[in-house]
């Protein structure tokens, strides 16, 4: 069964390209009788938000996109629902602890001990000599017994993952098509921070694999990870999913879209007046062009008529001018 996720992180409102990545993974679901989840990924407490999961489902509610499983609401309450859960990370901790001890000791990932001041220093070393940046591998030369018994001394530490220095990572993308890095250039990425909480990477892997997911739509900014999150998929013996990295979105002068050019939260076209059919339509088509001259689709429409081959790899104008023609229509 086709399994995809939306999987926002509550760090405050549902923003445009958060709506259409949820959509999009709704849409290619929906159109196979597949199920679409929603998982809540808060392992970055600082930019944590108390109200960030309600304000994320109230815009998804609105604009009609409901999951079938993971995170939904009842109602005005948040409740989750699935034999698959948790799906807020934050509740999942005691599992990403066993996956990175699993790493540990296959010797897949290691203990580093570098300060901030000793990692700042280098990325400074880095940048000026116009070299990759990203950690050297300093911590990889330290025993492993040596290393425990710098932790038993309550020494701060973080674990990386230990990415190969040769070969390379390929995937076929959904939307681009084959996709490869030089394992030289990928970085050997923090799984668990110091305070013990995992990072993204290693959480994402972790749940996408045990929800059964079978395809990753995600953002554009998220490919550079990828190679990181399949090296994962490897060192645990899992298969891993199909991915989907969407095109950016842009302002009109071609930047990214960003607030200061205008509103990007869902909520703020929700308060002035727009349909949710006129947002859903305008999104749906940043990116998807379903060829021919047909632009009014419904949802069911487009669950119908979606297809993610369709999906261009160039970033995607956000024109307001287009989304009032929506509205009217
Ligand atoms: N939590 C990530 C975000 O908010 C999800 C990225 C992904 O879909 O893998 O963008």
């Amino acid at each position: 069964m086709l399994r995809t996720r939306f999987a926002p992180s509550p760090t405050g409102y549902l923003h445009v390209g958060g709506l259409r990545t949820a959509l999009y993974s709704y849409l290619i679901a929906k159109q196979v009788g597949g199920k679409f989840l929603l998982r809540i990924e808060d392992t970055d407490r600082e930019r944590f938000v108390a109200d960030g999961t309600e304000n994320i489902l109230k815009s998804l509610y609105w604009a009609g996109i409901m999951p079938d499983e993971g995170v939904a609401m009842k109602g005005d309450e948040i409740k989750q629902v699935g034999d698959k859960g948790p799906y807020i990370q934050s509740e999942r901790l005691d599992i990403y602890k066993k996956y990175a001890q699993e790493l540990l000791d296959n010797g897949h990932a290691y203990y580093c001990f570098c300060t901030t001041e000793r990692l700042e220093e280098l990325r400074n070393y880095q940048q000026k000599n116009k070299l990759p940046t990203g950690y050297d591998g300093a911590c990889l030369k330290i025993d492993p017994k040596e290393a425990k018994k710098r932790i038993d001394g309550g020494e701060k530490h973080v674990v990386r993952l230990k990415m190969p220095k040769e070969g390379e990572t390929t995937f076929n993308d959904l939307i681009r098509g084959e996709v490869t890095f030089k394992n030289a250039l990928v970085d050997d990425q923090v799984l668990v921070k110091s305070a013990g909480f995992p990072t993204y990477h290693l959480a994402v892997v972790g749940d996408d694999h045990l929800m059964d997911i079978t395809h990753v739509v995600r953002g554009e900014e998220w490919i550079s990870s990828t190679p990181k999150h399949i090296q994962l998929y490897k060192y645990f013996g899992w298969q891993a999913p199909e991915f989907a990295h969407l095109p950016l979105l842009l302002n009109p002068d071609k930047s990214k879209l960003s607030k200061r050019q205008g509103d990007v939260a869902v909520a703020d076209y929700e308060k002035k007046g727009y349909l949710p059919e006129a947002l859903v339509n305008f999104v749906a088509l940043l990116g998807w062009n379903p060829g021919g001259e047909r632009e009014l689709f419904t949802l069911e429409e487009l669950v119908k008529e979606f297809s993610l081959e369709k999906v261009s790899k160039a970033g995607a104008v956000f024109n307001l001018e287009k989304l009032d023609w929506f509205n009217r229509e």
